[in-house]
């Protein structure tokens, strides 16, 4: 493993999260999906351990540090088969945001909670109607009177937003009233499960994960003045601010089901014999294998490189960094369970073996939360400044 962006603390923070993931591990995650359970045990003892916590302040229960190191936790839980995606959502997004731009009063409410695990926050920005394009997003906040204390009343809909179900409150993401035309202008409003007119329906989906995606229609939802996470005014800088760590975390929750997959496929080549050397003695079955290893690790240098110049405080040299980890790992992680399944023959289908299943996961990494195709335009255009054809 290339160690060469990372620090001694760094190297035992994986050593130790390795260990834990073992102790939990894949059979832990096909039992719980078996069950519709939740990974609450997991959970629970990541955020004892203050591995969940690790980017949050020290001063909140935090660890202090930063997307390095919770990259490197989500990244070794996955690659022991055990992924927890709400730690791109809860920690990563809603804890860095709140912590960015939240009051006093809001840190003391949720920071020390996301830390120790007792409370879970999930992040909705994502419309029917919108899709890859977010300056079209139409939830609506207006103000619920006048002066200062005024509350807000929300309107819209959300879709495939995660453990909605589990999280204490959704961080969703809508725009002010007079600002509905024009550019995207942001705001983060916390809104409580159980909110009045605040309604989830589960969306059916084809993946083989403990965490289940929901449409949220907010009819009305009347929330406290102190529901607005940072400034009604401070605009896309304000969300780019979570939405850099959900790319970070989407590339570390990529890699560690591509080197999961890839672990599993290599131990099997290495012993199946059906000629006279084992499978993984030809190279048309080796050779797949070591690209899909040179992908992970690539990749796993641009998420390194995003979660640095994050960490740095750099929000704009971090956007393009984050954007192409998160393409390269989408790409290493498909390609890698891809090939994994293939090296098993038909093994690679069984139940038994568990690895089917991770090719709608994988997908994941493709498609959420910017599509391969959305990365692919920005860097057209952000980077090399190539004319937009929409
Ligand atoms: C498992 C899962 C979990 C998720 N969790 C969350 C969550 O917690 N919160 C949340 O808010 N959202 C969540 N999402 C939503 C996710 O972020 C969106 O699915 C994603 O942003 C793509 O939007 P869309 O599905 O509307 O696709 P669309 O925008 O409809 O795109 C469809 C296809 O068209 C392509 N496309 C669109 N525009 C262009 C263009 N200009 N040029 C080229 N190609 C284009 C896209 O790349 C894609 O392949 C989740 C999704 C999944 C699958």
């Amino acid at each position: 493993m290339s160690t060469v962006l990372e620090t001694e603390e760094h190297q035992a923070l994986r050593a130790a999260v390795a260990a834990l993931g073992k102790r939990y591990g894949r059979d832990y995650m096909t039992t719980v999906i078996r069950d519709g359970s939740h990974t609450h045990e997991l959970w629970a003892e990541a955020a004892k351990l203050g591995y969940l916590g690790v980017n949050l302040p020290e001063e909140y229960g935090g660890g202090g540090g930063g997307m390095a190191e919770l990259s490197i936790v989500l990244e070794e839980l996955g690659a022991a088969g055990s992924p927890l995606l709400m730690m791109i959502v809860s920690p990563a997004i809603c804890g860095t945001v709140i912590a960015r731009f939240g009051t006093d009063e809001q840190k003391q409410r949720w920071l020390p909670g996301l830390a120790d695990g007792t409370l879970t926050m999930a992040f909705g920005i994502t419309e029917p109607d919108a899709g890859s394009n977010s300056h079209r997003i139409t939830t609506t906040a207006r103000r619920d009177g006048t002066g200062p204390d005024a509350g807000w009343v929300l309107t819209g809909r959300k879709v495939f937003v995660s453990g909605v179900d589990i999280a204490d409150a959704t961080l969703i993401v809508g725009r002010t009233e007079d600002a509905r035309s024009g550019k995207l202008k942001p705001c983060l409003f916390i809104v409580p499960r159980d909110a009045e007119g605040f309604g989830r329906n589960r969306i059916d989906m084809e993946l083989h994960a403990p965490e289940k995606q929901f449409e949220l229609v907010l009819d009305d939802v009347r929330l406290p003045a102190d529901a607005l996470v940072g400034d009604e005014d401070a605009g896309l800088l304000q969300l780019f601010a979570g939405l850099n760590p959900e790319r970070i975390m989407t590339a570390a929750f990529g890699i560690g089901m591509g080197r999961f997959a890839l672990g599993r496929a290599v131990e099997y080549a290495r012993t199946r014999q059906v000629w006279k050397a084992p499978i993984g003695a030809h190279q048309a079955i080796a050779h797949p294998l070591a690209t899909a290893h040179i992908d992970l690790e690539l990749s796993r240098l641009m998420m390194q490189k995003a979660a640095r110049l994050y960490d740095d405080g750099d929000d704009i040299g971090a956007g393009e960094a984050a954007n192409m980890a998160k393409y390269a790992a989408g790409e290493a992680c498909v390609k890698a369970v891809d090939q994994a399944v293939h090296t098993l023959g038909g093994n690679g289908l069984t139940r038994e073996y568990g690895l089917a299943s991770l090719i709608t996961a994988s997908r994941v990494a493709r498609i959420a939360p910017v599509s391969r195709e959305m990365i692919l335009n920005y860097v057209s255009h952000q980077s090399l400044g190539l004319p937009k054809s929409y």
